[in-house]
């Protein structure tokens, strides 16, 4: 038998989150954002749930290629735009629209050959300081691709830094909008958390919308609102089994370091689920899993092959039983994937992204 480790997408999930997702969208058109091989749960594996989508938002060149070769013919975006100059016949040859975020990019295009126009999507840097044009500088740069024979149309686009939290989008879209107000061309600015939680102020200025964490199950403003507040649901399930069961007695620890001890006499499981998996080895005593649909914490260090959980909670439960690390039990229960990372000090994203290559996956 295979080491019981399975990593499950649903598919049936994708397509009621992007539903989800469109409704909050109202008008707007909805990228769904596929980077990082759609957030570690793979392109393929993600297609189906996602074709009712109004186009794809990645940012690696051989994954807009991976989608093509799906036979997708609408918009792909390439988020980063293009990283050297012959990416540009690429993106002539698969039609893909580009990010242009620096002076470079411009150069390169202004330098290509080509008989067809190529759309562009014009960064503005509004506050986040990774990509784009400063507002001041953003006009310049808009008047320079305007007079392109190699460029179609432009849109204009940012990106907030805290649309999940205190700040807010109120002070970058007003950075954006004085600077745009004026200029035509369709906006994209909202990711999941301002998709979510700032449609109405950004409903005007949404001609696109670009969730990604949301698409895939996740609050995208956890610990504020949980996914099942925002009507999502767990896109991928992480699960195992039982492969060992041990009797503590009080004073007994568990694992390397021995940072557990029993203070009374316990049932404890072993998982086949280690940091090898891409479970974080950073979690600890507590962090919330499921055994058989039943709720209940890791126990001492996480292990490179396995963890240790209480079985306390479920005294039924044996070697075999079902391990939910997130996601979905055979019982319909929930493990958001949220909880498990904020029990690890990190975001659903880095979980889902690290997610093992031994770790095999079923659609
Ligand atoms: C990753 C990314 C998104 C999606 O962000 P989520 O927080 O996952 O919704 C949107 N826009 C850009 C430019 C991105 O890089």
């Amino acid at each position: 038998m295979p080491r019981p480790i399975l990593a499950t997408v649903h598919t049936e999930a994708l397509r009621q989150n992007l539903q989800a997702l469109q409704v909050a969208a109202g008008d707007a058109r909805l990228w769904a954002v596929v980077k990082a091989n759609a957030y570690g749960h793979g392109i393929e594996r993600v297609f189906e749930g996602l074709r009712a989508a109004d186009g794809f938002a990645l940012l690696d060149l051989h994954e807009a290629q991976r989608l093509r070769a799906l036979d997708w013919r609408g918009p792909i975006l390439l988020l980063e735009g293009i990283f050297e100059a012959r990416d540009l016949e690429l993106c002539s040859r698969l039609g893909l629209w580009h990010v242009i975020h620096c002076n470079e990019q411009i150069d390169m295009l202004a330098a290509h050959k080509t008989q067809l126009p190529q759309r562009v999507f014009l960064k503005m840097n509004s506050g986040m300081n990774r990509l784009g044009f400063k507002p001041e500088r953003f006009r310049a740069a808009w008047t320079r691709l305007n007079a392109l024979p190699q460029v179609d149309e432009i849109s204009l686009m940012t990106h907030f830094s805290d649309a999940d939290g205190p700040a807010g989008v109120a002070a970058q879209f007003q950075a954006f909008e004085a600077a745009t107000h004026d200029l035509p061309g369709e906006r994209t600015l909202s990711n999941s958390a301002a998709l979510l939680r700032h449609a109405e102020a950004l409903a005007e200025r949404s001609d696109w919308v670009r969730p990604g964490i949301a698409v895939y199950g996740s609050a995208a403003d956890f610990p504020q609102h949980s996914a099942g507040h925002w009507g999502l649901q767990p896109a991928m399930t992480l699960s195992s089994k039982l492969i060992a069961v041990q009797q503590l007695e009080t004073g007994d620890s568990v694992g390397y370091g021995a940072t557990f001890t029993a203070d009374r006499a316990m049932r404890i499981g072993v998982v086949a689920c280690g940091y090898a998996d891409g479970y974080p080895r950073h979690s600890g005593t507590g962090a919330p899993v499921l055994v058989d649909g039943v709720r209940t914490r890791l126990l001492g260090r996480v292990s490179m092959d396995m963890l240790t959980v209480d079985l306390s909670p479920v005294p039924s439960a044996g070697i075999g039983s079902e391990v939910t690390l997130w996601g979905t039990s055979a019982s319909g229960a929930v493990l958001p994937i949220d909880e498990v990372a904020a029990a690890a000090g990190t975001v659903s994203y880095e979980l889902m992204c690290a997610v093992a290559a031994r770790v095999p996956f079923a659609a």
